[in-house]
């Protein structure tokens, strides 16, 4: 008994003082803004990663207000991954508060991914907020469209193999599988969305000219007056005309904005109000980025699906 409690005590020691190759072997800390973004670092990284979203998919990801919490996670990053752009108007002030190097703007612990992205909606003029204006910098929803969660995930597992080489392999065999089953649903949604090819919805933010564009379908008009500024009276009142004049079928927005402007242009209109996933696990049915986007093309074909015979 006493052999083995030395045994024991000595193995102890070997291990405290020898090298620790587990310490090597501990997952990269990865904090990433959106749910969206951390759902992909996740079925890219696995186990080798332990990564947390700071905005919750229930509001509005433009207007987030970081806790306490969430300074203590990005100071402690080895990766901050964000959308870049000025979709969190919050991220900067969070990066400043934790004062991590290793994560701020330009370093190998950063990941902006709107620089892979083909950004829509891009202003002719001079950027200025002087009307409370977001969007200064082109579209910065990009996400929506699933063609474009195949240029974030290849983005995102030449970060975590350069960051941790020894598991670039798996990040790679992972990505694979990923982009194979985008590819494969990419090619089902569209199939799905042919029947309602080239129809106009209105929406509230405008969040979605990525996912249209993949749709076929159009959205030239919100019921918020400029991208951040609530619905008006007026607005709604010109979306009345616009709508009917158009024959529009569909008032599309997030679960996170308020819903009467939109119920009130439905009732005005008979167009159905269509509440889409902006994020991963925003809704119960949208677990995760393949989900999510599932379901918004299951909502869309729907909604604007002609009446049967
Ligand atoms: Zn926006």
């Amino acid at each position: 008994m006493k052999q083995l409690y030395r045994l024991a005590l000595s193995m102890l020691v070997l291990c405290v003082g020898g090298p620790q190759p587990e310490a090597a072997a501990r997952p990269l800390k990865v904090v990433a803004t959106l749910t969206t973004f951390a759902d992909l670092v996740k079925t890219i990284g696995d186990e080798s990663v332990e990564v947390s979203a700071i905005a919750s998919p229930r509001f509005n990801p433009h207007f987030i207000e970081p806790k306490p919490s969430d300074v203590l996670k990005v100071k402690r990053a080895q990766l901050f991954v964000h959308a870049g752009l000025d979709l969190e108007a919050w991220r900067g002030p969070l990066v400043d508060a934790a004062g991590n190097t290793r994560i701020m703007p330009g370093q190998p612990g950063e990941l902006d991914l709107s620089l892979g992205i083909v950004l829509l909606e891009i202003p002719a003029q001079t950027p200025s907020r002087s009307q409370g204006d977001i969007h200064l910098y082109g579209n910065p929803h990009y996400w929506t469209d699933p063609d474009n969660l195949k240029i974030m995930a290849r983005a995102l597992c030449d970060k975590l193999s350069v960051l941790d080489p020894s598991h670039a392999a798996q990040y790679q065999q992972r990505l694979a599988a990923l982009l194979l089953r985008l590819d494969q649903k990419t090619a089902e949604w569209r199939r799905a969305l042919a029947a309602v090819q080239g129809q106009e919805l209105v929406g509230y933010h405008n969040e979605w000219p990525y996912l249209m564009r993949f749709a076929g379908l159009h959205m030239e008009q919100f019921l918020e007056p400029k991208p951040g500024i609530p619905p008006t009276p007026r607005q709604v009142e010109f979306l009345e005309g616009y709508m009917r004049q158009h024959h529009i079928q569909g008032i599309v927005q997030s679960s996170y904005f308020l819903p009467q402007a939109a119920q009130v242009l439905a009732k005005r209109t008979g167009a159905r109000v269509v509440i889409l996933c902006q994020n991963v696990q925003e809704l119960p049915a949208c677990g995760d980025a393949i989900a999510a986007a599932e379901y918004n093309v299951q909502q869309l074909t729907a909604a604007l699906r002609p009446p049967g015979p």
